[in-house]
């Protein structure tokens, strides 16, 4: 007989660590699986160093819970203020290590790595079997919808018009001050002129260190270094501890749920009866040409997500988290950050682990 776990998660990113800790936690056996060798996803392996999304306009936290609780574990340093907007810059490898701590603790909780999602079985819209694993209830957590995908279930897609990947890349060994948006705009001037796409650049707790999301291709990051070594003062010996570099997709695929977030909702600040979590980054879309286009809530303002929104329209045990939440184009560039997914994750551990009280 196929070993029955209560729940699964598919994919470790923010969200997945999140949902499956949530899980073991309410008392469900969950298994966490993921294609990638560890725990992470794009918050532990594409070079980011900011966490987003956690706190409102004061600097407190938006949500309790996981979320905050994954923070605070992963927090080196205090949140760091630009603009309006309040980030916790963060080391990638201490947010890895940080997840694999939670996994120690709540018994019930299986990790399996280089597992990728290879079958998922449907019987009378419920999801019975995972990876030859019988399930209660399933939480994708993918970033791009492999689960609803493999099931056929109806999924809505942003495109690299307004979601365009970019290169995340540190440089080390940088000795020049960067500490507001004129500073950097003196550094990067010369670099576009030189016919590079837009860079910004971002906090990096490394002395000397620094964080470049690039809108180029990837094989140009390494003449973009060397560029920087010639010709901009205090990058002369910057290096990156990287040695390939590749795109991160900044949105993939959405599941449609029971609700669908719209950017709308996120701009009026909406507040919903079924709210798990909330949220207050602004809408933040990037197009092809690495140009990004943000809109704001009021000051002081938060929306809320709404179970709804973690729930499969169709699929009655199906729950999602991250980027994967159901909501629109719009919604989905505030939602998406890590923040926003850790808190959802949280959310969906629970609402899922709590759908096997009632009965189907
Ligand atoms: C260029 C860029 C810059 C960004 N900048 C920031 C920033 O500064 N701050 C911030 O907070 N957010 C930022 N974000 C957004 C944020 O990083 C992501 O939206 C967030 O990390 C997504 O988390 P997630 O858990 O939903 O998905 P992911 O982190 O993408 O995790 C998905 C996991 O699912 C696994 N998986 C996928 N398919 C399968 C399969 N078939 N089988 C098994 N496993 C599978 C993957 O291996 C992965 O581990 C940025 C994103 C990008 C791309």
């Amino acid at each position: 007989m196929s070993q029955h776990f209560d729940i699964a998660v598919i994919g470790s990113g923010a969200a997945g660590i999140a949902a499956a800790v949530s899980a073991a936690r309410a008392g469900r056996s969950t298994l966490l699986l993921d294609k990638n060798p560890a725990a992470g996803g794009t918050g532990g392996f594409s070079g980011l160093t900011t966490l987003c999304g956690l706190y409102d306009d004061a600097g407190k936290f938006l949500n309790d819970g996981f979320a905050r609780e994954f923070a605070e574990a992963v927090a080196e340093a205090p949140p760091l203020k630009s603009g309006r907007l309040w980030v916790l810059p963060y080391r990638p490898e201490k947010f890895r290590a940080v997840a694999e701590n939670f996994f120690r603790s709540p018994p019930g909780l299986q990790t399996a790595w280089n597992a990728p999602l290879i079958n998922v079985l449907v019987e009378n819209d419920r999801i019975v079997s995972l990876n030859g694993f019988k399930v209660g209830a399933v939480i994708d957590c993918s970033g791009s919808a492999e689960v609803a995908q493999a099931i056929g279930a109806e999924c809505l897609a942003t495109d690299e018009t307004t979601q365009a990947s970019a290169v995340v890349f540190e440089l080390r060994g940088v000795t020049r001050e960067i500490n507001s948006p004129a500073d950097a705009a003196r550094v990067l001037l010369p670099v576009i002129r030189a016919g590079f796409q837009p860079l910004n650049f971002h906090f990096n707790l490394e002395p000397g260190g620094i964080t470049a999301k690039f809108s180029g291709p990837p094989e140009q990051v390494p003449a973009l270094i060397e560029f920087f070594r010639a010709n901009v003062r205090g990058f002369e010996n910057c290096v990156s501890p990287q040695t390939t570099f590749s795109k991160s997709r900044r949105a993939g695929r959405m599941i449609v749920g029971k609700y669908i977030l719209t950017g709308a909702d996120v701009l009026s600040a909406k507040k919903f009866p079924d709210a798990v979590a909330r949220g207050a980054w602004p809408v933040e879309q990037w197009n092809v040409d690495g140009k990004a286009r943000v809109r704001w809530l009021e000051t002081g303002a938060y929306y809320e997500i709404p179970a709804g929104a973690l729930r499969a329209a169709k699929i009655k045990n199906l729950f999602m988290a991250g980027k994967t939440i159901s909501a629109d184009v719009e919604a989905i560039a505030s939602a998406r950050v890590m923040g926003g997914c850790l808190a959802t994750g949280a959310a969906a551990g629970i609402l899922a682990a709590d759908s096997l009280n009632s009965k189907p």
